[in-house]
């Protein structure tokens, strides 16, 4: 599988702003945000989407979740609100091929999404 910017992130062979680490995930800001609180999560494992995740998968996905729901809390946005984002394919705009869930939030986001 060829490696991803991510990858190098993950490898601390490039800068980012990392807001989070553990044994299983990371997360940091993205480069180009969306929102005024744009994070990415990210797991240590190479997956490269929703489409290639296994199921033995499963409870590492559900970890991603957890750690948005936890940077969420801690960053006060429970009560605005944020929105938790996977891009799956090309035609979701997916450009980075390791899978990673978008935490959006601090301003007023609109739906359906572009
Ligand atoms: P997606 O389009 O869902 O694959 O999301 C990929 C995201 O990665 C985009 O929002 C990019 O802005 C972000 N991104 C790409 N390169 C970097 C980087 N070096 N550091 C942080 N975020 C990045």
């Amino acid at each position: 599988m060829a490696s991803t910017v991510f990858n190098k992130i993950l490898r601390k062979e490039i800068p980012a702003e990392i807001v989070h680490e553990d044994e299983l995930c990371i997360a940091f800001c993205d480069i180009n945000p969306q929102a005024p609180t744009h994070v990415l999560i990210i797991p240590r494992k190479e997956i490269q989407g929703i489409n290639a995740m296994a199921d033995e998968d499963v409870p590492l996905v559900g970890h991603l979740f957890r750690v948005a729901r936890d940077l969420a809390r801690a960053g006060g946005l429970e009560d605005g609100g944020y929105r938790l984002v996977i891009n799956t394919g090309a035609d979701a705009g997916q450009t980075v091929f390791h899978l990673h869930v978008h935490l959006l939030a601090g301003r007023t986001l609109t739906w359906p999404p572009g």
